[in-house]
């Protein structure tokens, strides 16, 4: 954080900017350096990468930097980058005619959150009403109801890692995860050099979701056990405090060398047999065109990176913002979030 222009990544040496990213559909997201690039692979094998500069509202309220505020902006502005992403690759594999437009995004994100509460809130903490019989203990039964949110979160990951179209998506996962250990290993970002990494990552947001079912377990235990209509509000009303302490947690774990810290990132480097696979050659390929496309020149050079394959394209959705570049980088764009490797 001593970099006023870019927030160094303490996990590595020497110190490489702080990248995180996600899966798409055919591609991958990778955000960082104030920038965020989608590569999508078609077909033929011609990647696609879109990159825009991407701008967090911490920079205009830095307030939002303290801790735990600054995790519940990252994953608020994780989430909507996320949602764009996808529909971008949606739109560039045929899987849908445009680009969601931010009404369509936000009704997306709408029914998102409710089907989120009926399966995360709703029925776990109905269900955990059942043993009211048993205890009365209002942490008991906040407990029970923790467990039952987690395994409905497991069965739910298990349940889609099963499917079909989800099996490529999560290659892809693998792929973004072993790109990102690369080049926080000093490089070389070439596809032989990306297979030898793992493709499990601590700073996966299969973890931070898992630490968010844990603390939340922690944090409802203090609410007692009222009627089960304050429980649900009471319980989507404190999601950013339990996403805001969660946040802290996986940034400690990032930078520790704790040994106890590191067994309690263990379960989130195990879920992770779940959501990532290992990936083909041309799917490393693609996550490593869409780092190169967030990456300033001075770190591509260090990466091995002089030009780019010719099968891959840069677009911009905007091309005056490549005109204001120069303008804003003199800003501090300095950002506290650190992007999650989704
Ligand atoms: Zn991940």
């Amino acid at each position: 954080m001593e970099n006023k222009n870019n927030e160094n990544n303490d996990s590595c040496a020497p110190k490489c900017l702080m990248v995180g990213g996600q899966a798409v559909i055919e591609g991958v997201m990778m955000r960082g350096n104030g920038m965020v690039a989608t590569a999508v692979r078609d077909a033929d094998g011609h990647i696609t990468v879109n990159a825009n500069e991407s701008k967090s509202i911490s920079d205009r309220y830095p307030i939002l930097k303290k801790p735990l505020l600054r995790g519940v902006v990252a994953l608020f502005e994780s989430l909507v980058l996320g949602l764009r992403s996808l529909s971008y690759s949606a739109q560039m594999t045929g899987e849908e005619d445009d680009q969601l437009s931010d009404k369509e995004l936000a009704g997306t994100m709408a029914v998102a959150l409710v089907l989120a509460v009926v399966l995360f809130v709703a029925i776990p903490t109905g269900a955990a009403k059942l043993f009211h019989t048993v205890t009365e203990n209002p942490v008991v039964l906040n407990f029970i109801e923790g467990l039952l949110r987690l395994a409905i979160f497991l069965g739910y990951l298990f349940a889609i890692s099963r499917m079909h179209d989800i099996y490529r998506v999560f290659q892809f996962h693998g792929a973004e995860h072993k790109t990102i250990h690369a080049y926080e290993h000093g490089g070389p970002l070439t596809v032989e050099n990306v297979q030898r990494f793992s493709r499990f990552h601590p700073r996966c947001g299969t973890a931070f979701l898992l630490i968010v079912m844990i603390v939340s377990i922690f944090v409802f235990a203090f609410l007692g056990w009222p009627d089960i209509i304050t429980r649900i509000l009471s319980r989507v009303l404190l999601l950013p405090v339990v996403a805001g302490i969660s946040y802290e947690i996986i940034r400690i774990a990032g930078t520790s060398k704790n040994s106890i810290v590191h067994l309690a990132t263990l379960p989130g480097l195990w879920l992770q047999r779940l959501t990532t696979n290992e990936p083909g050659t041309e799917m490393v390929e693609t996550a490593i065109a869409s780092l190169a496309a967030v990456l300033p020149e001075r770190e591509r050079e260090r990466m091995g990176i002089k030009t780019l394959p010719a099968n891959v394209t840069i677009t911009s959705d905007d091309e005056a913002s490549s005109a204001d570049k120069n303008k804003t980088t003199n800003e501090n764009s300095e950002t506290s979030a650190i992007p999650e490797v989704q």
